[in-house]
């Protein structure tokens, strides 16, 4: 390990991952990620499988039941308890690595289209879709959906240079950006002295050349020798420059950073959760990062709503009013308003309030930016809450799933119970609770910070945002919701 020789300089925390032994020698290894998507990939081959030729029952097939049943859930805990391990271990990059091998173009992503527009639109098409066509009932759609993805990510990736399709299109890396953000580990760099002095800057650029390559770094405390090839490794495929990485916003920890430094210089450190959160620093001033935060909360409020008998009263209500007979629109609708124009018509006014109230004029996209870190415990408590009850309401199903698809009979007596009710209800109440807290003292800091002497009046739209969106999202789980994924529903 290095020594630091900038005085001001930490990294992110103590305990680095890749330190570990065994667990860090997996990760660091060449073939580590490879490792990792190999068994994932062969899972999603055999849900493309049993989608295609099992029972099309959702609650028997493992196309329905392990993706909207078990993986979400099993996803945010992950996030919140270790960090964005499935896009670490993600098998749709697989096919990725034939496609740069295939790669002609090597074209840059559009400049206008590198942001996060488009993926608030492939998640507003994702959550659409999944009601319009009941994804969660139809295992041959889901299988579908997979393969989809698949194709997806292989043709972006044949296409252009980065990771296109992770950092600006991918719905689910999307959702994994975005509250990895409240993980406890990050990328970081020991010394960011030997990355001024480290020529190569691999970390970003790579190690690989076609033929083999030496050169020698003179970096703090001597020389040394790097070396580039055939077997050199990429560098980071959605552009992060390991030295400057504030936040895990688009780290895929995907960790062939620190396979390509040449001075041992990453690490993957264990920090405070949620760090970026308390730096501003941190934290993009761009509406679409802002507005997607936002939306990501209010998207995961209207996917619970979809779920509970109100929407079904709503939606006679817009047949009768508009006379809407397609249910795409009519399910667009709702996503689209409560999920994209309330959320943003929302944090346009507390911004606005914000500045009326307060005599500091910042101007209204770094206010609305200033307090976006805030809606993220939020919005994740609110997915947590919902993940959770389907995950909860059949957590060992998967077991006589699988013993059905192996052609043996399904022990259901044993494996399709629920966890207890009020168990339920008090992980849901726990995370809606823990949520709006820890937003809340973010925005108060917010506030503090901006507004100082002003900061009650500056926050009081923002803490009245939140609470409106902590008591939206206990109304909503207070409803019965449909048991979708367990037996109970088909
Ligand atoms: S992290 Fe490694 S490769 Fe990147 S600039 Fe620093 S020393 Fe160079
Ligand atoms: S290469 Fe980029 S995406 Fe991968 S772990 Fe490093 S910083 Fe994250």
């Amino acid at each position: 390990m290095t020594s630091s020789h900038n005085d001001l300089y930490r990294p992110p925390g103590l305990l680095d991952v890749l330190r570990l032994p065994l667990i860090g020698r997996l990760l660091c290894w060449r073939w580590g990620r490879l490792a990792l998507q190999v068994p994932l990939l062969a899972a999603a081959v055999l849900l493309v499988i049993d989608g295609f030729t099992g029972p099309q029952l959702a609650a028997r097939n493992l196309a329905t039941v392990a993706p909207w049943v078990h993986f979400r859930g099993f996803a945010v805990l992950v996030l919140l308890l270790a960090g964005n391990l499935f896009c670490m271990a993600c098998p749709f990059t697989l096919p990725r690595t034939l496609a740069k091998r295939l790669s002609l173009g090597g074209r840059r992503f559009p400049r206008r289209l590198r942001n996060k527009w488009i993926a608030i639109a492939s998640l507003f098409l994702l959550f659409v879709t999944y009601e319009a066509l009941d994804l969660w009932a139809s295992p041959a759609l889901t299988a579908w959906l997979i393969v989809a993805y698949f194709v997806a990510s292989f043709v972006l990736e044949v296409v252009f240079t980065e990771s296109a399709f992770c950092k600006y299109i991918c719905p689910l890396g999307t959702f994994n950006f975005v509250y990895s953000t409240l993980s406890p580990t990050q990328i970081g760099v020991y010394d960011p002295d030997v990355c001024r002095a480290c020529a190569g800057k691999e970390c970003i650029n790579g190690s690989y050349s076609p033929t083999p390559l030496v050169r020698l770094d003179d970096i703090p405390g001597g020389q040394r020798e790097v070396r580039h090839g055939p077997q050199g490794t990429p560098g980071c495929g959605t552009l992060l420059f390991a030295p400057q990485i504030e936040s895990n916003l688009d780290c895929t920890m995907c960790l062939d950073c620190v396979r390509a430094c040449p001075h041992d210089n990453v690490g993957l450190f264990v920090r405070q959760p949620g760090r970026e959160l308390l730096h501003p620093p941190a934290w993009p001033k761009r509406w679409d990062v802002s507005l997607l935060v936002m939306m990501l909360a209010a998207l995961g409020l209207v996917n619970a709503f979809g779920m509970v008998p109100p929407v079904y009263e709503l939606q006679r209500a817009l047949i009768k009013t508009f006379g809407i007979q397609s249910e795409w629109l009519l399910i667009g609708l709702i996503f689209g308003v409560g999920g994209l124009l309330l959320p943003t018509v929302l944090a346009l006014l507390a911004g606005v309030l914000s500045r009326a109230l307060t005599r500091k004029k910042l101007s209204l996209r770094h206010t609305v930016a200033a307090f976006t870190p805030a809606f993220v415990p939020l919005g994740f408590g609110v997915w947590f809450a919902h993940y959770g009850f389907h995950f909860l309401i059949a957590p060992l199903t998967i077991i006589p799933v699988i013993q059905e698809f192996l052609g043996q009979p399904g022990d259901w007596a044993a494996f399709s119970g629920a966890a207890d009710s009020i168990l339920i209800g008090l992980v849901q109440v726990a995370a809606l609770v823990l949520g709006f807290l820890w937003s809340l003292a973010l925005a108060n800091r917010t506030a503090m910070r901006l507004y100082r002497r002003d900061a009650v009046p500056g926050l009081l739209p923002w803490a009245l945002l939140l609470l409106a969106l902590a008591f939206a999202a206990g109304y909503v789980f207070s409803l019965p919701m449909e048991m979708r994924g367990s037996l109970l529903m088909g």
